[in-house]
């Protein structure tokens, strides 16, 4: 996904790599390629000149102009940057509760529902009881989706066909998972091609209702800058916990990634790389940040 942000930021510092002795007109010019290789890449403008303006007087503070390798320097300082920029360290999931409830919100098609199966597949490995919840009460073929990915992985899902009320599918849910004894449950919401006042409504009440330990918001990447308006509509709404950043497999250049956490002050949690089952893991950013300038 970042292959051509990568490219830019490359040969921006390249030109400081193998330089002697370097000016800061030198670091300006590069500070400034570095700044327009991110908006490139789809980072809104604000979030790519923090970013740079910081890489700048980093880069002062430690004296880049008279380093030995001053070429070297500035890679890590903007690496410390982009790292930061996505939230530092990786980020848990928090499940307490018995069980725990997680709540997954997102727009139509941002892959909630694959998402929710990954999810509940990656919490059976480690032994969890999980019940996956359908509350998706617009879409007939969602709870079916659902139905066929629980089959898959071998999770049982809630699911009431008839039953047009998200927020007494999921209560009801609840009760089934408490004398199951199972120890966590992933509620897949109904979302809309885009934000509505009804589809928020319900989301907030199904949250009143199942008091989740966690809310996670899942979104496109390759969406972009409206990635990142979504993601704060949506935690203005439900104050959620983290993000998941699917089809990152895709041509996304990168830009949401990068802007999530500055925007909206919650961290990615999980990326998502495919349509399998186990297409799913652990959004690392200081990973990211050396693959990015690798
Ligand atoms: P929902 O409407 O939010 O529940 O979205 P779905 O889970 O149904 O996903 C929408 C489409 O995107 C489906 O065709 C999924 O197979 C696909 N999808 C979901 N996550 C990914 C991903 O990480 N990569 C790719 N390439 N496709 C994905």
């Amino acid at each position: 996904m970042f292959e051509n942000l990568s490219d830019k930021l490359n040969k921006a510092i390249k030109t400081l790599k193998g330089q002697g002795r370097i000016s800061d007109i030198n670091v300006a010019a590069t500070v400034k390629e570095v700044r327009r290789a991110l908006m490139d890449a789809d980072v809104n403008y604000k979030v790519a000149k923090d970013v740079t303006d910081r890489v700048r007087e980093k880069a002062i503070d430690r004296k880049v102009m008279i380093a030995v390798e001053p070429g070297q320097l500035f890679v890590k300082i903007v690496q410390e940057e982009l790292m930061e920029l996505m939230g530092g360290q990786a980020q848990s999931i928090n499940l307490k509760g018995s069980p725990a409830v997680v709540l997954i919100a997102g727009l139509q098609g941002s892959g909630k529902t694959t998402f929710s199966g990954k999810f509940a597949s990656y919490l059976k490995k480690q032994g969890r009881q999980v019940l996956l919840v359908a509350c998706d009460v617009y879409r007939p073929a969602a709870i079916t989706q659902l139905q066929v990915l629980g089959e898959q992985i071998g999770v049982e899902v809630f699911a009431e066909p008839d039953n047009k009320n998200a927020v007494d599918i999921a209560k009801n849910a609840l009760a089934y998972a408490k004398t199951k004894g199972k120890s966590v449950v992933i509620v897949d919401t109904a979302g809309r091609l885009a934000v509505d006042e009804v589809m928020m409504k319900e989301v907030e009440e199904i949250k009143k209702t199942v008091s989740p330990s966690e809310i996670l918001f899942v979104v496109d990447s390759m969406t972009g800058q409206d990635a990142v308006n979504t993601a704060k509509t949506f935690n203005e709404r439900l104050d959620f916990d983290g993000v998941v950043l699917t089809k990152l497999d895709g041509d996304s250049r990168g830009g949401a990634a990068l802007s999530i956490k500055a925007v909206v002050n919650k961290p990615i949690k999980f990326i998502s790389t495919g349509e399998k089952m186990d297409a799913l893991d652990i959004f690392y950013p200081d990973r990211m940040a050396s693959r990015i300038l690798g």
